[in-house]
């Protein structure tokens, strides 16, 4: 605690030491170097794995750069996506206004590369110097036959949050104009998982083999005509709340579609999701299909995860995601392998799950929103920890207190969700807690009083 700034203190809870009162969901604190990314980076995050759209960013380079292949979002089709496109505003632009580069930019990436529709993203200067995305956008629309969709994502006007909000509102512009016929009445659109290591894949093969049709992938593996005839799924299925559950919202709004909320990580939740899908459609068929298949899954599965349990059972790890719905899940994970959770935050989680948060956790388990380099890196010390999960920023907070670290987030290559991914992250964080590249470390030094 020592750490952190007096104006942040109220964004770290100790479980069991004091009533929960945190304070989350706010701007961050001016100069605290939070671990946040911004607007546009939040919409980017959200909209990058939509594979056959143009994805333009209106703004400086840096902005590009930023978010170039943010997550690596695997498509199993076209790889537009992949390529990161900026109008690279300069000083004369700035004085002079960037809508005729934007207008221009357009025309020549649509004629070059054909893409069902463009996304263009709003940056900091943008929204300072206050280009017309709409009705650029509606200009090239109305010329070149596709839809052409501006996203507000002004870096500074809010949080990561307000850029997945932002996201949502894009793509309601395109769910309700495609052709719904031919829908199943047991059919789902699955929000949030973003394909980083075919996950999406691993997940619709669950839903497929228990008898359910997955309409569109919003957004992992995404394709525009999927968003457009979305709105003819009977439930949304909604993992990572925090990015998707607008778009949710909006779409039990407008087509009356229920959702509920899920996560694929970790055996219970990923049993959890597909019994809770198959309770949804009160079908006893497809209940007995969800059934058999946990079950198969679960003989091979957790006969093999004996051997790790046995091996990491009282290391301590450590959480900082995006959302905190995914802590949870890693929260249970890290529960079965007998292993014992000491700091857990993220980015952008709500009141009601940091109060679940502190529910579940042992007492002691810091629970914080929104930290910092400087705040993380003195919760790992104080709690020597074994492996930190978390993200591309919290890679490097890790390797240099000479702690394991696996990444859950953009920059991971192996496919964590589901039941086969259970195991990968079991192995992952087994060679990583285990590795004797530790006991040639400060921390370890320090543990065994400088003698290896
Ligand atoms: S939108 Fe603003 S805050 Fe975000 S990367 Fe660009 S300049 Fe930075």
């Amino acid at each position: 605690m020592e750490a952190a700034l007096k104006e942040r203190q109220a964004q770290i809870h100790r479980t069991g030491e004091e009533p929960f009162n945190l304070i989350c969901n706010k701007d961050s604190l001016a100069g605290a170097v939070s671990q946040r990314a911004c607007v546009f980076c939040g919409s980017r995050v959200v909209l990058y794995p939509i594979a056959d759209a143009l994805h333009l960013v209106h703004g400086p380079i840096g902005c590009a750069v930023y978010t170039w292949d943010i997550r690596g979002a695997l498509s199993s089709g076209p790889e537009l996506h992949r390529l990161s496109f900026s109008t690279d505003l300069q000083e004369m632009d700035v004085i002079f206004g960037g809508e005729k580069k934007l207008t221009a930019a357009l025309r020549e990436l649509i004629d070059r590369h054909s893409p069902k529709a463009a996304f263009v993203y709003s940056t900091c200067i943008v929204g300072i110097i206050g280009d017309d995305l709409e009705a650029v956008c509606k200009k090239v629309e109305d010329e070149k036959g596709i839809p052409v969709i501006p996203v507000q994502s002004e870096g500074f006007k809010g949080n990561k949050r307000a850029g997945y909000t932002a996201a949502c509102n894009a793509m309601a512009r395109l769910i309700g104009t495609g052709d719904t016929t031919g829908i199943s009445p047991y059919s789902i659109n699955i929000l949030g998982d973003f394909n980083l290591a075919g996950e999406i894949w691993m997940i619709r093969d669950y839903f497929e083999r228990i008898g359910v049709e997955v309409v569109a992938n919003i957004t992992g593996d995404g394709r525009v005509a999927d968003l457009q005839r979305s709105h003819g799924a009977a439930l949304n299925v909604v993992q990572c709340s925090g990015s998707t559950m607008d778009l949710a919202r909006m779409m039990e709004d407008e087509y009356n579609i229920p959702s509920i909320r899920v996560s694929y990580f970790g055996v219970e939740d990923m049993a959890q999701a597909l019994y809770d899908v198959a309770n949804h459609f009160k079908d006893a068929d497809l209940l007995r299909r969800t059934t058999e298949l946990v079950r198969e899954e679960l003989e091979v599965l957790l006969p093999r995860l004996e051997f790790y349990k046995e091996a990491l059972a009282g290391k301590k790890a450590a959480i900082y995601v995006g959302g905190s719905f995914k802590a949870f899940s890693l929260v249970k994970a890290f529960r079965l392998l007998g292993m014992d959770v000491v700091m857990v935050g993220s980015q952008t989680g709500t009141e009601q799950e940091y109060r679940e948060l502190a529910e579940i956790t042992d007492p002691g388990t810091i629970i914080v929103d929104d930290t910092n380099p400087l705040e993380l890196t003195s919760f790992l010390e104080e709690k020597q920890v074994d492996i930190f999960v978390g993200g591309v920023k919290e890679r490097p907070i890790a390797y240099k207190l000479g702690v394991g670290f696996c990444d859950h987030n953009h920059e991971r290559k192996e496919a964590l969700a589901g039941f086969a991914g259970m195991l990968n992250f079991v192995e992952e964080v087994y060679l990583s807690v285990m590795s004797p590249v530790w006991r040639f470390t400060k921390r370890c030094k320090k543990e065994v009083g400088g003698a290896l």
